[in-house]
């Protein structure tokens, strides 16, 4: 495990929208989009979220960020509470915390140059000279591999991989300690995909950054992370080193999930898990295990208790009653 110190300390995160109805629109329940979650991201570090979609890793991202307001928890950012922010403190924090978002085509001003799009975060947050912003536009355009005379393009006229490299370029560009990449490559083609996350790991080491690596695919997941949380219904139900957790997955539902990888070995392809009945809804959340209505090892305990989450190897956590 890296020895670098903690940056992020999220602890019993909790995100929960009210559902409104009647008349009145009276708050009549809530959806439990995050509940309870504990993990932790060291400077330099790559901590993945995977899990299915809906499943509350980007409300987890946008959580931390206080994109969206938590319902209860606390975010720690280098020992600073988060929280405990006014909108104005939290506006200059934001330059050290920045979002790369899943899609390059929607999160990009259609009517602005990519030189306007750059300087945009420049100017919200610093008072630079127009020679100070140009210097920092030419540093971060040539770190991601955009031309200088392509600075006055618009997005429009760039293909899905520049357009990425143009919003991991805007994220970058104030020189932030910590990014949420929400599922940063899932729009794009395969063959780009390895190009942009060794962009974003080659861009992690020279400017020392950490990320939390939200995606739904596993292989890409792995590819770029250091420690992996699985998150099922707002819920991690395992987080590790990812090596340790991808040799040796010990809950149920990250064994399901490891197993439907496509195998190059047809035999291996047998040993697939298939998950049975529905995803309960996050509105009602079940009693007891949150995957216990899936889960071939369910026993009596797991429809009546939350499992508590345990160390069962160093630094190797999962919630399950198995291991009780
Ligand atoms: Fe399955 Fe029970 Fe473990 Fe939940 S706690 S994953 S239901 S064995």
């Amino acid at each position: 495990m890296s020895e670098h110190a903690v940056l992020l300390d999220i602890q019993n995160l909790q995100t929960y929208f009210p559902i409104t109805g009647g008349v009145f629109q009276k708050t009549v329940g809530h959806v439990h989009a995050v509940e309870n979650v504990s993990f932790q991201i060291r400077e330099q570090e790559t901590f993945g979220l995977v899990g299915e979609s809906g499943c509350g890793k980007s409300t987890t991202g946008r959580t931390l960020l206080r994109l969206i307001e938590p319902t209860a928890g606390e975010i720690l950012f280098d020992g600073q509470d988060l929280r405990a922010l006014s909108q104005d403190e939290l506006r200059q924090k934001r330059r050290d915390m920045q979002l790369i978002f899943q899609n390059p085509y929607s999160s990009l001003n259609p009517r602005m140059s990519v030189r306007q799009l750059l300087e945009e975060p420049l100017q919200t947050h610093f008072s630079l000279s127009q020679k100070e912003m140009d210097e920092q536009v030419l540093w971060i355009s040539q770190a991601v591999g955009i031309a200088p005379e392509q600075l006055s393009r618009y997005p429009h006229q760039f293909s899905g991989g520049q357009r990425q490299r143009i919003s991991i370029a805007r994220a970058l560009i104030t020189k932030p300690r910590f990014v949420v990449a929400d599922e940063p490559v899932s729009a794009l083609d395969v063959s780009i995909q390895a190009q942009i996350l060794n962009l974003l790991l080659t861009l992690q080491k020279e400017l020392k950054l950490s990320y939390l690596f939200i995606s739904h695919d596993l292989n890409v997941v792995r590819h770029i992370s250091n420690r992996i949380g699985v998150m099922y219904l707002g819920r991690i139900m395992e987080q590790g080193d990812t090596e340790a957790v991808y040799r040796n997955p010990l809950h149920p539902y990250t064994k399901a999930l490891l197993s439907a990888i496509p195998k190059l070995d047809p035999l291996e392809e047998k040993s697939r898990i298939r998950l049975e009945g529905d995803v309960p809804s996050p509105a009602d959340p079940p009693k007891g295990c949150p995957f216990h209505n899936r889960c071939a090892n369910c026993m009596e305990v797991c429809r009546n208790v939350v499992p508590e989450e345990r160390e069962l190897e160093p630094g190797h956590f999962v919630s399950c009653h198995l291991y009780d």
